[in-house]
C-alpha cells in the first residue's frame, strides 16, 4: 500500500488508484457490450440494478452517476450550456441538463465519451417527479419504451401495502425486459448479486462508521468519491473487494495515525447532493480551517431504511424483497420526521459540533425541509448548524467566499459555546 498524504480527504490511496480503474473499466465494459450487441437499460438512480444481472446479455448505464462525474471532472457547466442553448431553462436540475446536453451532443465532452443509446429507459417518482418528465424526452426523441416504477413517498417507515406495490412492480419490469429482449430472467444469478450488494454494502457501513473515532479517519469527501461503484458495479464481487479493500486500507492509515484533516477541531455533518465541481477545494479549504465534515446523509444513508443508517442485511431469501424494502433508503422520498430521526442519530454517533445543510438550486426534494430541519436540531440537540447555497453540478450557482463566511461563523459559534461551557 502506498499513500501520500495532503489535508481534506483527497489523499493518494491505493483505494482512490482502484476506483479510477473501476470506473474506467465500466463504462469501457457498457460500451464494448453494447457494441456487441447487449440490451441496453437506462436507469434512475435508485431503480435496483441488481435485476439486470438476472440477464444472459443486459447492461446498464445510471445518467445521474454520469452526470456527477462530468461535474467532477469540470464539464458539468459546459454541458448544462448545450442543453439551455436547447431550450430547457436553467431552473431544471443540473444532473438533467448536464445529461441532456451530452446526449444532444453525442457524447462529446463527457469524461466516458457518453453512454450507449438505450432499449429501455426506468425511471421512477421517488426522488423526484423531474426524473420521469427527464426521461421522457429520450422516450420522444429516440422511441425508446420509458418504464416508470411508482414508489410511494414515505411519511413513516414502509408499509405492508407500499412493499407489496414495489414489488410486483419489479415483477412487471422483470417481464417487460424478458419481452423486450428476448432473454429469459434467472432469478438464481439475480440471487447471487443481491448478495454480493448487500455484503459490499455491510463493507461500505464499516467504513462510513469509521467517521464516529476522533479524529476521523475519513471526511464525506471521500464517501462522495468511493459511493461511485455502487452505481456502476452494483452486484458484482469487484464492488465487495474494493470496499474491503478500502476498509482495510482506512484501518491501517489510522493504526500509523495518518488522518485527513490534521489536528481535526470542528467535526460538521453535510446534508444535501456532494457539491462534485467543488470537492478537492472544499475539502482542502476546510482542513485548513481544522474542520472536517465527517459525514454526510447523502452517502451516510446507503444501504440502510429510511430514518436510519444501520445496514438492512440481505438474509438470503427472495431477492425481489430485500431490493423492495430498500427502495426508499435515499433521504429525497422522506418525510420531515424521517430526517430528523436519521438526522439525530448522525450527529449523536459520530459526535458532530455543528451542521451545514447545503440548500441545492438544482435538487429541490432534498432542500424544500431543510429550514425545518435545522430549527429542529437546534432546538432540540442544541448543535449550532448553518445554511449555505450550492448546486451539486452547476458551478454557476455556487459562490465559494459567501459560503465560507457562513462556514467559519459556523465554526466561531462552536467556539462560543465551547467557550461557554454549553
Ligand atoms: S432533482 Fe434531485 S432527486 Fe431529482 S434528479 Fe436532480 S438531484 Fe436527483
Amino acid at each position: 500500500m502506498t499513500t501520500d498524504t495532503a489535508p481534506g480527504g483527497f489523499r493518494k490511496t491505493s483505494s482512490g488508484r482502484r476506483l479510477t480503474g473501476i470506473i474506467m473499466n465500466d463504462y469501457l465494459q457498457l460500451h464494448q457490450r453494447a457494441a456487441d450487441g447487449a440490451f441496453v437499460v437506462w436507469i434512475a438512480i435508485v431503480v435496483p440494478a441488481e435485476l439486470f444481472a438476472g440477464f444472459d446479455n443486459v447492461v446498464y448505464a445510471v445518467p445521474e452517476s454520469h452526470a456527477a462525474m462530468s461535474a467532477g471532472k469540470g464539464v458539468g457547466t459546459l454541458q448544462c450550456e448545450k442543453a439551455e442553448r436547447a431550450g430547457y431553462s436553467t431552473d431544471l436540475c443540473s444532473y438533467a441538463r448536464i445529461d441532456l446536453g451530452t446526449a444532444l451532443d453525442g457524447g462529446r465532452d463527457s469524461p466516458t465519451f457518453g453512454m450507449p443509446r438505450p432499449h429501455l429507459l426506468v425511471s421512477n417518482t421517488n426522488n423526484c417527479s423531474l426524473l420521469a418528465k427527464w426521461f421522457d424526452v429520450y422516450h420522444r426523441m429516440w422511441g425508446v419504451p420509458h418504464f416508470i416504477l411508482d414508489i410511494p413517498f414515505c411519511y413513516e417507515e414502509q408499509t405492508g401495502a407500499d412493499f407489496a406495490y414495489i414489488k410486483a412492480q419489479f415483477a412487471d419490469l422483470i417481464r417487460t425486459i424478458e419481452e423486450l429482449s428476448g432473454q429469459r430472467f434467472d432469478e438464481a444469478r439475480a440471487r447471487e448479486a443481491v448478495r454480493l450488494s448487500g455484503e459490499a454494502l455491510l463493507y461500505w457501513k464499516r467504513f462510513t462508521s469509521l467517521a464516529a473515532h476522533r479524529p476521523s479517519p475519513i471526511t464525506a469527501f471521500d464517501s462522495f468519491v468511493h459511493m461511485a461503484p455502487i452505481l456502476t458495479s452494483r452486484g458484482t464481487a469487484q464492488l465487495v473487494e474494493h470496499y474491503r479493500e478500502l476498509v482495510a486500507e482506512t484501518e491501517e492509515l489510522m493504526a500509523q495515525g495518518v488522518y485527513p484533516v490534521p489536528g481535526e477541531r470542528y467535526r460538521l455533518l453535510w446534508d444535501s447532493i456532494a457539491p462534485w465541481h467543488q470537492l478537492r477545494k472544499m475539502s482542502a479549504r476546510l482542513a485548513a480551517l481544522g474542520a472536517n465534515i465527517t459525514c454526510a446523509s447523502y452517502t451516510y444513508c446507503i444501504g440502510s431504511l429510511e430514518g436510519s443508517f444501520d445496514a438492512y442485511a440481505y438474509d438470503g431469501g427472495d431477492p425481489l424483497d430485500w431490493l423492495a424494502r430498500l427502495q426508499n433508503f435515499s433521504v429525497c422520498p422522506h418525510g420531515m420526521k424521517l430526517r430528523v430521526r436519521a438526522m439525530k442519530e448522525a450527529i449523536e454517533r459520530n459526535a458532530i459540533d455543528g451542521v451545514v445543510f447545503a440548500s441545492n438550486r438544482s435538487c429541490k426534494v432534498y432542500s424544500l425541509m431543510q429550514m425545518d430541519q435545522m430549527r429542529s436540531i437546534r432546538d432540540t440537540l442544541g448543535v449550532p448548524a448553518v445554511m449555505i447555497d450550492v448546486d451539486h453540478a452547476d458551478e454557476r450557482k455556487y459562490n465559494e467566499e459567501a459560503s465560507f463566511v457562513r462556514i467559519e461563523a459556523l465554526l466561531e459559534t462552536i467556539d462560543a459555546l465551547r467557550g461557554s461551557g454549553a
